[in-house]
């Protein structure tokens, strides 16, 4: 099970949570405060916005051409 960064936007903590792929989208619960924290990229992730410039510093990465949200194949 591929692993996901999240932030709670009302504690401004990082958390990180093992989850299905099919669950990687949505908001996951924050351990402190039960709010809905939203998933952050991580190192590993290869989630690009393409307004954000993380895909183009991603140098050698199979995914650096990849420009869907999903990105299914970058997390095997
Ligand atoms: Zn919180």
């Amino acid at each position: 099970m591929p692993i996901y960064e999240y932030v709670c936007p009302s504690c401004d903590i990082k958390f990180e949570l093992l989850r299905p792929l099919s669950q990687s989208a949505e908001a996951a619960p924050c351990p402190k405060c039960n709010n809905s924290a939203q998933r952050v990229l991580s190192r590993f992730a290869c989630l690009t916005t393409g307004d954000d410039g993380f895909s183009s510093m991603i140098g050698g990465n199979p995914c650096s051409s990849c420009s869907d949200a999903s990105c299914d194949t970058c997390n095997l």
